[in-house]
């Protein structure tokens, strides 16, 4: 949960960055998995693949495609960064797997913001609608037009 929703303005609360997830799992940090960690640290982090490779190179420019790839996929077998499909565009990769989260997505740039709806999303579908299904997680996206785009001349 990253977003306190006791006050009033929203306030980031124990927000657990991936890179110190990864130490503290004692996971093998060479100067390229820091890189890709670093990258996708922080809320509101859903990038493309093609995008941590770009942001990778900005502090390690040695750092191939290959790399970067392997290491996304290592991340998501283990749990640690979510895949996100908000829509046809290219899967992102999401920092913040716990799904206590939902998306609020843009659907004229595919900006994603990450929203905190409330209510347990799974608890929320009644029982009659389950159909004898053990639920696991919920994803909810909650589309519309940014302000930027909404505010933009001729959008
Ligand atoms: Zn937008
Ligand atoms: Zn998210």
């Amino acid at each position: 949960m990253f977003w306190n929703k006791s006050t009033t303005t929203l306030v980031p609360v124990s927000v657990e960055l991936l890179i110190d997830r990864l130490r503290d799992r004692g996971w093998r940090l060479t100067s390229q998995r820091r890189v890709v960690a670093e990258v996708l640290s922080g809320p509101n982090v859903h990038l493309t693949a093609d995008e941590v490779l770009e942001r990778a190179q900005v502090r390690l420019p040695e750092i191939s495609r290959a790399t970067v790839y392997n290491t996304l996929t290592e991340l998501v077998a283990m749990g640690e960064i979510a895949e996100v499909s908000t829509d046809e565009r290219a899967k992102r990769y999401d920092p913040n797997p716990d799904r206590t989260h939902q998306h609020l997505v843009c659907d004229r740039c595919g900006r994603i913001v990450d929203v905190n709806p409330g209510p347990d999303a799974v608890a929320a579908l009644p029982a009659v609608e389950r159909h004898g299904f053990v639920l696991r997680q919920a994803e909810v996206t909650y589309r519309g037009i940014c302000p930027e785009c909404a505010g933009r001349a001729g959008a």
